[in-house]
Formats: structure tokens, sequence, C-alpha cells
């Protein structure tokens, strides 16, 4: 005989067990009517909030399996390569979310019809295509740059001549503007009337006559300073900014650009001669975009038009349209019979409109 605290204990492990809400994200095993379904999260394509999960191809898939009168257990994988793992060692039957179909992946896997447009594309820091940097941020950088050190260099060595030539003068000439006899500090005294001199205009001059022919001869080599310097700086500032803008993906050669690992856009990238940085979730691009870490984001239309629409608005922008066309597919094991259904009741969708509902809400068509 059970005594009734065990028999308590057993009503709820029994309780428990049967109670555990089948939570969103539940590794739950396939059965016929229990789909496992993988997925990543790729906002609008698939949103993830507060551990539910919606978007566009999350409610494209609830609608077909409604149909198909299927239930379905989403499972979230860290990267694109490791969803088809999953597809591939059975741990999932379907894969939606952003998934490109491309002929290495068509091999090796069955895909839907395809069931959204995309692309690849560009996008940068700043407003729109004229304020792609920060002026304060360019200023800086350039006061504190390699032009900058060798100017100013150049300018200490040149001083030096006028400051002694003037300093000798001036020392034998009472009334002259240096107001001490010794070397330190006057000669600090001769050379601040160089550097004022050189830069704009100095308060005083020089009353020795030779010291006075020589201040005129340093004023004119002032003039001729600051025009060079001036031109040399403009050159290396423009330089930088056509250097810096990326406007079409041929600029993306050798630059440092985001994008998830084991993505098309990665691929892309490589053959573009970029420097990739490969992450996991899309989140951590926009942010090294947005923190100066790297130049760009490449990655798939629809999701970077949602970001800069969004959560990066006024913040990032899109560059050019769309340089490589995708369409995007639900993702089978081959030959999984279930492959020819999901395609029907997609097309059924379609033509019941609420593929475009589903649009609209995600995309905010009219
Ligand atoms: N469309 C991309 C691909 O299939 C998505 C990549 C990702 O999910 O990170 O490669």
């Amino acid at each position: 005989m059970l005594g009734s605290a065990s028999r308590f204990a057993a009503a709820l492990i029994l309780w428990a067990v049967c109670a555990v809400p089948a939570p969103v994200l539940a590794q739950a095993q396939s059965s016929p009517d229990n789909l496992r379904v993988v997925t990543r999260v790729l906002p609008p394509m698939v949103v993830a909030h507060d551990g539910a999960l919606s978007g566009f191809s999350i409610d494209l898939w609830n609608a077909i399996a409604e149909r198909l009168a299927l239930k379905t257990s989403y499972q979230v994988a860290p990267n694109v390569t490791d969803l088809f793992e999953r597809i591939r060692t059975d741990q999932a039957d379907v894969g939606i979310s952003a998934l490109s179909i491309t002929a290495a992946r068509e091999a090796e896997f069955d895909f839907s019809q395809p069931m959204f447009n995309s692309g690849l594309q560009i996008m940068v820091r700043g407003r729109d295509t004229e304020d792609v940097s920060n002026p304060l941020r360019e200023i800086l950088a350039l006061l504190f740059s390699k032009t900058m050190l060798v100017w100013l260099g150049i300018a200490l060595v040149l001083i030096m001549v006028p400051a002694h030539v003037v300093w000798f003068l001036e020392l034998r000439h009472p009334p002259g503007i240096i107001p001490t006899r010794k070397y330190f500090p006057g000669i600090f005294f001769s050379m601040y009337w160089a550097a004022s001199t050189l830069a704009t205009q100095s308060e005083q001059m020089p009353r020795h006559w030779l010291a006075r022919a020589v201040a005129v001869l340093w004023m004119f080599v002032g003039v001729v300073f600051v025009a060079f310097y001036t031109a040399q700086l403009t050159a290396s500032l423009t330089a930088q900014k056509i250097q810096g803008s990326i406007v079409s993906p041929q600029d993306l050669h050798g630059k440092s650009v985001a994008t998830t690992a084991g993505s098309t856009a990665a691929a892309a990238l490589r053959e573009l001669d970029a420097d990739v940085v490969e992450v996991t979730r899309i989140e951590d691009a926009y942010e090294a975009l947005t923190d100066y870490k790297v130049d760009a984001v490449v990655f798939d239309s629809p999701v970077l038009l949602y970001y800069a629409a969004n959560d990066g608005k006024g913040r990032v922008h899109l560059v050019g349209a769309p340089f490589r066309k995708e369409d995007y597919g639900i993702v089978f094991k081959t030959d999984n019979p279930l492959q020819r259904r999901v395609n029907k009741e997609l097309l059924a969708l379609r033509e019941d409109g609420t593929y475009q509902k589903l649009y609209d809400k995600w995309f905010g068509g009219k």
C-alpha cells in the first residue's frame, strides 16, 4: 500500500510530467502530426519576443501547418550552417526563416517553391550618402593624423632659422623685442614671435633694420607655408573621403564587413575580397557597424531594410539596390513527402490572399 504522502508525491510527478506547458521553443519528438521546425531569428522574417516567435516566416509556416492540420514545435539554430545540419541529421523536419535557395544547398536538400524574393544589399553608417561620417570625428582624426604631425615638425624646424637671426640681431639693439640678454628665455621670445608670424600676424616687429628685413621675408614664407599646408590637408581629407565611401559591391574589396556565419552574404563577400567579420546574431553585425568596428554590413535586403527603418533609423542606410538576387524557400530533407503538400498550401495561401495579408502585416504594404 502506498502511503498518502507518497501517493501525493507520485501524483505531483505525474502532474509535472503532463502539465509542462509546451514551451514555444521545445525540442519535441517528431510524430506524424507534430513537426519539428528549425528556424533563425532574423527580424522581420523571424522575430523573437519574450520567448515567443513571430514574423513573416513564422506566420506563413503557422498558416501552412494549420491547413495541413499539423502541430509545430520550433527550435532556433545559432547559425544557418547549424540549421541545415539539423535537417541533415534528422534533428528537425522542416527549416524556415530567411533561407536562400542556392545550387549547393539544392544539391543536398529539397526546397519548397520560392516563398519570398530577397537579395543581398549593403548597409553603411549615416543618414544618407552625403552624411556618411561624422564631421567632428573627421576633424579630430585630421588633427591627430600623421599629416598634421609632419607639418608641425616642418614648422618647428623652419621657425628655428628666423628665430635665431632675429634673436641675434635684436639682442644688440636695446629697444628690441627680446627683453633679456640670456639665450634662455630670450630665444623663446624670438621663437614665439616667429611662430605667431608664421601662423597669423605677430603683435610686434623687430627694431633692427636687418631683423625687419628678415621679418618681412619670413612673413612671405608664412604665406607660402599656410598655402601648402592647407592644400595638403585638403588633399588628405578628400583622399580619406574617396577611400572611405562605399557605393557599390566592388568598394567592399579590403573593407571590413560584418555578416552572419555561413550565410550566402559571407560567401559573396569572400568573392569580393572583403575582410569578412562573421557573427552569430545579425544584431551583432548591426552593433559592429554602429560602433565603428566594421565599415559595412552585407546581408539579406528585407532584414536590413527592416533594421534601417526601425532600430537603426537615422544611424544607418542602405547603399544601392540588392546586388545579388535570392529567393527564400522552406527546406526539407530530400524526398520528404511533406514538400509536395507544403508547396500546394503555399500556392493556396497566395491564391486566397493570406500571403498578401501577411506580407502587408510585416512589410507595411498598402
Ligand atoms: N539568407 C541567408 C542564407 O540563407 C540567411 C543567413 C542566416 O540565417 O544567417 O544564407
